[in-house]
C-alpha cells in the first residue's frame, strides 16, 4: 500500500507539489496524469526516497520514507523517467547485478524468467547501448521487477516504444498490477484506459482529480483533463 499524506515539495521557492494526499492499495494500477511540469516525477522521487519532501509524509506498505528508507526501497520497484543504465553492461550482467544488490535468491533464474517476461529474449546476447529505446524500456522494466516488488513505480514507463512493443509492456504492467500497487505516469489517455483502474491528476502541484476507471472513459478523461488543466 502507497499513503501519500500531505506532500509538499518546494525547490528554491517554487511549489512543485502542495499538499498532495492519497492512498493506493494492492490490486490497483494509478495512472498518474498531469501537463509537464506538474511534478509527476518530483512525487516519484519522493515515495522511492531519492529526495526528501519539504513537508508531510509517505509510507510504503506502513514504511516510512522518513524513518525507514531501506524497507522503502526494499518494497519498491522503480523505473524512472529517463531510465539510466549502464550502456556497456550485458543485459544478463546487469540484471545479474540488479538481482544480487537487492539480495534476489537464484539470482540467475531469476533473469531468465525477467529476460522472458518483458520479451528480451530476441535481444538477450547484446550490451545495454546496443539496444534500441524500446528495449532499454524493457531492461528497465526487469530492472524494476526483479525482486518481486510490492509496489511498482513507472515514469513514463512506454514513451518510445513502437505499437506492438506497448501492447506488450502494457500487457505485462497490467498483470503485475493484479498483485502489486502500481504507480506510472503517462500522457496517453488511451493507455490509462487500457492499464489503469484509477487517474489521479495533478496540476502546478496539486492533486485536481481522482477517479476510479470503471466510471469514465479515455475520452471524457481527456475531457476532464483539459478542464482541470486549464
Ligand atoms: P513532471 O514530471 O510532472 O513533468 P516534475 O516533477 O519533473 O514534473 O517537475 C515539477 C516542477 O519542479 C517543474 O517546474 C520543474 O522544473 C521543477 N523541478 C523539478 N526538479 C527540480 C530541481 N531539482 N530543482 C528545481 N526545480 C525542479
Ligand atoms: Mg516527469
Amino acid at each position: 500500500m502507497i499513503e501519500v499524506k500531505h506532500i509538499t515539495k518546494i525547490y528554491d521557492g517554487q511549489r512543485a507539489l502542495d499538499d498532495v494526499s492519497f492512498t493506493a492499495k494492492e490490486g490497483e494500477v494509478v495512472g498518474l496524469l498531469g501537463p509537464n511540469g506538474a511534478g509527476k516525477s518530483t512525487l516519484m522521487k519522493i515515495l522511492t526516497c531519492y529526495i526528501p519532501p519539504t513537508e508531510g509524509d509517505a509510507t510504503i506498505g506502513g514504511h516510512s520514507i522518513y524513518d525507514e528508507p531501506l524497507e522503502v526501497r526494499r518494497m519498491i520497484g522503480y523505473l524512472p523517467e529517463h531510465n539510466p543504465l549502464y550502456p556497456d553492461m550485458y543485459i544478463r550482467e546487469f540484471l545479474r547485478f540488479s538481482a544480487e544488490m537487492y539480495g534476489v535468491k537464484k539470482s540467475k533464474e531469476r533473469v531468465e524468467e525477467m529476460v522472458e517476461l518483458v520479451g528480451l529474449t530476441p535481444e538477450s546476447n547484446k550490451r545495454i547501448g546496443q539496444l534500441s529505446k524500446g528495449y532499454r524500456q524493457r531492461v528497465g522494466l526487469a530492472q524494476a521487477l526483479i525482486h518481486d516488488p510490492q509496489v511498482l513505480i513507472l515514469d513514463e514507463p512506454t514513451t518510445g516504444l513502437d505499437p506492438n512493443q506497448l501492447e506488450e509492456i502494457r500487457a505485462v504492467i497490467k498483470n503485475a498490477g493484479k498483485e502489486k500497487v502500481v504507480l506510472l505516469s503517462t500522457h496517453i489517455m488511451q493507455e490509462v484506459e487500457a492499464m489503469c483502474s484509477r487517474a489521479i491528476i495533478i496540476n502546478h502541484g496539486r492533486l485536481v482529480s481522482d477517479d476510479k476507471l470503471e466510471h469514465i472513459t479515455s475520452q471524457q478523461l481527456t475531457e476532464k483533463f483539459h478542464q482541470v488543466t486549464a
